[in-house]
C-alpha cells in the first residue's frame, strides 16, 4: 500500500504577495535535503506531497525535520477514489488503534456520490464494527481518522507532526553570524536560519594563544548548523596580531570594548565582499561587561550595518535548552580556549565611553592591520557530517 508524506506549511502562507516565492524555495530546500533518495515530491498551493519508498521513510522523517517552513506533516495512505477501497482502507488503517475515534470527511470531489458528513458516519460505523477495542467520541476523540477525497485519489491519515516552522531558508538575503565556540552563537544561527535568513559564518582565532582544537570546534558547530540549511561558508579569520596590538597598547579595561569594535570592524568587510546584509551574533543583554546595554552602543558604532542578536533576551537557561535540542551543547562546552576567554582583563569596563575607545585606538594603525588581515582570511566550505569528506579550501 502506498503512503506519502503531506506537508502543510508553515508562516509562509500567511504571505499573500510572496506565497508562490515561499513555496518555491521550500520545495527546492526540501529537494536538496532528500537528494539521493529514493523520492518523489509535488506540490500545490496549500501543501506538498512526498512519494517515499518504505525503507526509506525514517530518513525521509529525520531530514524532513530539519526544514524550516513546514508547520507540520502526515503520512497519508495513499488509494484511488474508489468507495471499496476506500473503506477497506479505512478499516486497516484503524485496525491496531485502541480508545476513542472520530472520523472526519474532506470531501474536495464534489462528484464523489456521498455527502462528508453521511461519509464520515459510514466509515465510523465500519471501522466500530471491525474493532472492538475503540469507541466513538466525536468531541475530543484520541485518534481522529481524517479521509481527504480528491479527484483521482484519496488521503488517510491519523497521526500529525510537527515541523520546526518558521521560513524557508534562503526566503532572505544572508547574513553574517559571528561564530565562536561557545553555547550563545550557534543557538543566534540557528534561530536567524529559522527566519529563512541565509548565513556565512565568521570565526575571529588568534593561534597561538588559541587551539586548532578551538578552531575545530568551531568547524563542529557549523557542520550541525548546516542540518538546517545547505554548505555554509566559514570565514576564519587571524585576529592575532590586531589582539596583540590592543593589549600591548591599550587601557586593559578597554580591551575587550576595543577587541570587540575591531571585530565588527572586519565583520562589515566580510559582509560587504560575501553579499551579507547584517551582521548576526550571540550577544546576550548583561551577559557579561560587553554586553551591557552601554557597552553595546559602543560597540556598535563602528558600523551602520544592522547587528540581529536573536539571544539578546533569553535566559542562558533559555539558550542552553536550544543548544541541547539543537545538538551543539555538548560541542560548545568542549574546554578550548576561545580569543575573548584568552586576554580577559580582570575589570573589564561595564560602561565604556566612546572618546575612550577613540583615543586608545589612535595608539596603533588598526586600519592598515584590519586590510592585511581581511586579506588573509581563509575561507572553508563546510558540508552536513556524512558529506565531511568534501569540505574543501577555497
Ligand atoms: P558564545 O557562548 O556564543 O561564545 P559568549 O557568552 O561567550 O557567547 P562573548 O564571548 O562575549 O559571549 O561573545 C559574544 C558574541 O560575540 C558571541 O556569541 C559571538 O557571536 C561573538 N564572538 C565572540 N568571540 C568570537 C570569536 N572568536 N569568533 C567569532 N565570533 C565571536
Ligand atoms: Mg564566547
Amino acid at each position: 500500500m502506498e503512503r506519502v508524506v503531506l506537508i502543510k506549511y508553515g508562516e509562509l502562507t500567511t504571505k499573500k504577495g510572496n506565497r508562490k516565492f515561499f513555496i518555491n524555495t521550500l520545495y527546492q530546500n526540501i529537494q536538496k535535503k532528500l537528494a539521493g533518495l529514493n523520492i518523489k515530491i509535488s506540490r500545490d498551493i496549500s501543501r506538498m506531497y512526498i512519494e517515499f519508498s518504505e525503507q526509506e521513510i525514517d530518513t525521509v522523517l529525520k531530514k524532513i525535520n530539519q526544514v524550516f517552513g513546514i508547520h507540520s506533516y502526515q503520512i497519508a495512505y495513499k488509494i484511488e477514489t474508489d468507495l471499496d477501497k476506500i473503506k477497506e482502507l479505512a478499516i486497516f488503517s484503524m485496525k491496531e488503534k485502541t480508545g476513542t475515534f472520530k472520523v472526519e470527511t474532506k470531501r474536495v470531489n464534489k462528484k464523489f456520490p456521498i455527502q462528508s458528513t453521511e461519509f464520515s458516519r459510514q466509515i465510523g460505523g465500519l471501522v466500530l464494527k471491525n474493532n472492538s477495542n475503540l469507541t466513538v467520541d466525536v468531541h475530543n476523540p484520541d485518534t481522529t481518522l481524517t479521509i481527504e477525497i480528491l479527484d483521482r485519489y484519496t488521503y488517510l491519515y491519523t497521526d500529525k507532526y510537527f515541523g520546526l516552522g518558521g521560513y524557508p531558508v534562503g526566503v532572505q538575503s544572508k547574513g553574517m553570524l559571528m561564530l565562536s565556540g561557545g553555547i550563545d552563537s550557534p543557538v543566534s544561527g540557528y534561530l536567524a536560519l529559522k527566519r529563512g535568513v541565509k548565513i556565512d559564518c565568521v570565526y575571529f582565532e588568534a593561534i597561538p594563544h588559541t587551539s586548532i582544537e578551538a578552531r575545530n570546534k568551531v568547524i563542529e558547530l557549523t557542520k550541525k548548523l548546516c542540518q538546517y540549511t545547505d554548505t555554509i561558508k566559514l570565514h576564519i579569520v587571524p585576529f592575532t596580531k590586531i589582539q596583540e596590538e590592543i593589549y600591548k597598547k591599550c587601557n586593559p579595561e578597554y580591551c575587550i570594548t576595543i577587541m570587540r569594535r575591531m571585530m565588527y570592524r572586519i565583520m562589515e568587510k566580510l559582509a560587504k565582499r560575501n553579499k551579507g546584509l547584517v551582521i548576526i551574533n550571540g550577544e546576550s543583554i548583561g551577559q557579561v561587561a560587553s554586553q551591557t546595554l552601554t557597552s553595546m552602543s559602543v560597540i556598535n558604532a563602528v558600523t551602520n550595518m544592522p547587528v540581529i542578536r536573536p539571544v539578546a533576551c533569553l535566559d542562558k537557561l533559555e539558550i542552553i535548552d536550544i543548544s541541547k535540542k539543537i545538538d551543539t551543547y555538548a560541542i560548545s562546552i568542549l574546554p578550548y580556549e576561545d580569543c575573548c576567554t584568552v586576554f580577559v582583563p580582570k575589570h573589564p569596563v561595564i560602561n565604556p565611553n566612546i572618546s575612550e575607545c577613540l583615543k586608545n585606538e589612535e595608539q596603533f594603525d588598526y586600519e592598515k592591520l584590519i586590510e592585511e588581515t581581511v586579506n588573509e582570511v581563509q575561507t572553508i566550505v563546510i558540508h552536513e557530517e556524512e558529506k565531511k569528506e568534501f569540505a574543501s579550501l577555497l
